[in-house]
């Protein structure tokens, strides 16, 4: 594809220096709330990927060897800077996600959530100390950087997802390259610069832009060491495995379907509220997403159904340049097909229409991709809209007739992301926060995303691999430990050989 002209090319951000793509391939970042192409993003090829490993590994050991104290200090003025360029940051991912501006302020706060635990890494660092186990030995562990090591990111979080990602990574000493969604890359760029700023030597922060061409050869050169993925869970699954079988550490998180279960005893009008945000919010386009309400005995699904209804008929779709919408558009015009194909395919099965989003009012000024917001009632498990992650606003109530069900149903579904129940039963909240087979579980809380100081993951296929996001286990998955016995040898200690296995018994 040649670069159109008046459109911006962006380029890779390698070795602290902004460098132009030279395979000649580009793909159209869109600006989705008006349908146009306004950036063309750059595909790296294997050589491109190879070159900037290549520069992020003689980059490694002076930041391996500098101090934790002085990584922090970095890591801290990246945040400070961070606060300062905020507006700047807000703009650049709404015009490239389309998600509001209110939205798009709190990705930065919880990505800085990310950043401030990494500001910490000293602490997460240490390690355990014994003396004297045995002949005057003494026993350490130390935990440290594992080198060049790489983030996969998804579309729909362009900054708190690569925070969370690889804010430790740098902070624990190592060397990051980042492959941002080819749909958002402009955030990644922007804050690349901010790294810099900070004081990030050069080659410890890499953006290498491209498709799966630029993340195959970061999962195969054997100098990456460890990759971090986000996004679908096809693609989590093929990261995962391939990952593996090069002999990487890799923790490839997926997609999630994430359920709201209602019981007869909820504040229906406080449920409604909690729903609508969960499930609407950023068009629907978030992991953490509430995918349906799950929703105990016929009369409060009737009751819950009928306040959904009003509720979503007054949501307000539109840019993010209108302070007064509740969502704006979807990231692409196949991600609007995909999920009008959803709905369409869920009424064939016998779902009930009970608002119709697939053709919003705003669709007969604007070419952006929007979708109003739909709610399919009378959802049973065979159906595809179900089973799948349907990344767009089209939610969908299950009706059920205990809580049992409810709970078997979901331990049943293949993904474990979120889930969450609304009542005001404290026995059933506990039933179901035991027996719940998915990873971030709430009660009564509508989005249980855990802050930041706690360990972030879904079960099932939600997840691949040990490895987590956010939390002090991120600490661990981005360094190797090493256990250390150590002895200082002096005049009178024994010196003749002994051939049997070592015993810490010895005096
Ligand atoms: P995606 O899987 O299409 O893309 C994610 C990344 O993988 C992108 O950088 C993309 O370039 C790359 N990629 C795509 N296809 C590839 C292939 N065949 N081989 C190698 N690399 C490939 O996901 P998306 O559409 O950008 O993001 C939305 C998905 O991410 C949703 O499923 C959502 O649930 C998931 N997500 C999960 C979490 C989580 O924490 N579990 C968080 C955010 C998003």
């Amino acid at each position: 594809m040649t670069v159109e002209q008046k459109v911006k090319e962006l380029h890779h951000f390698i070795n602290g220096e902004l460098v132009a793509g030279k395979s000649g391939r580009f793909s159209n970042v869109y600006n989705p709330s008006t349908g146009e192409v306004i950036a063309q993003v750059p595909l790296a090829a294997k050589e491109e990927v190879k070159n900037a490993i290549e520069m992020a590994k003689k980059a490694f050991p002076e930041w391996r060897n500098t101090s934790s104290g002085k990584r922090a200090e970095i890591v801290m003025r990246f945040r400070q800077l961070v606060k300062e360029n905020e507006e700047e940051l807000i703009q650049v991912i709404c015009t490239e996600s389309g998600k509001t501006k209110e939205d798009a302020k709190g990705e930065i706060t919880r990505g800085l959530e990310s950043v401030d635990l990494a500001i910490n890494a000293p602490h997460l660092l240490k390690g355990d100390y014994s003396v004297n186990v045995g002949g005057n030995i003494n026993a350490y562990s130390t935990k440290s950087p594992i080198g060049v090591v790489a983030a996969i990111s998804p579309f729909n979080f362009p900054v708190m997802v690569p925070f969370a990602q690889t804010s430790m990574a740098v902070a624990v000493g190592n060397a990051v390259i980042l492959k941002p969604s080819e749909k958002v890359p402009m955030s990644a760029l922007f804050f690349s610069e901010l790294w810099k700023r900070a004081g990030l030597p050069d080659g410890i922060w890499t953006v290498i832009n491209g498709d799966k061409e630029a993340v195959d050869e970061l999962l195969a050169n054997p100098t990456v060491q460890a990759i971090s993925f986000v996004g679908s869970t096809p693609v989590a699954e093929y990261i995962y495995q391939t990952g593996t079988s090069y002999n990487k550490r890799v923790a490839a998180f997926g997609g999630g379907k994430n359920f709201m279960i209602v019981m007869p005893d909820a504040d229906l009008e406080k449920t409604a509220n909690a729903f609508i945000g969960a499930a609407y919010g950023a068009a629907s386009q978030r992991c953490m997403a509430i995918s349906g309400a799950m929703v105990v005995g016929k009369e409060t699904a009737d009751q819950l159904v009928a306040i959904l209804k009003e509720m979503i008929e007054n949501l307000k779709v539109g840019p993010y340049t209108d302070e007064e919408v509740d969502f704006g558009p979807v990231i692409t015009q196949q991600s609007k097909d995909a999920v009008i194909g959803y709905i369409n395919r869920s009424i064939e099965e016998g779902a009930k229409v009970v608002v119709d989003g697939r053709n919003p009012t705003i669709c007969q000024t604007s070419k952006g991709f929007y979708l109003g917001p739909t709610l399919l009632d009378e959802i049973t498990p065979s159906m595809e809209v179900f089973q799948q992650e349907v990344f767009g606003p089209a939610r969908i109530v299950v009706r059920v007739e205990s809580l049992q069900e409810a709970i078997d149903l979901i331990n049943d579904h293949e993904l474990g992301n979120g889930v969450t129940i609304f009542t005001k039963n404290g026995a059933a909240a506990r039933k179901f926060q035991e027996e719940i087979e998915v990873g971030m579980v709430g009660v009564n809380v509508p989005i249980p995303i855990p802050v930041g100081y706690y360990n972030f993951g879904g079960w099932k296929r939600s997840k691949f691999g040990e490895g987590f996001m956010f939390g002090p286990d991120q600490a661990r998955f981005f360094t190797k430990s090493k256990t250390i016995s150590e002895k200082w040898l002096n005049g009178d200690d024994e010196t003749s050989t002994t051939f049997a296995f070592p015993s810490n018994s010895t005096k």
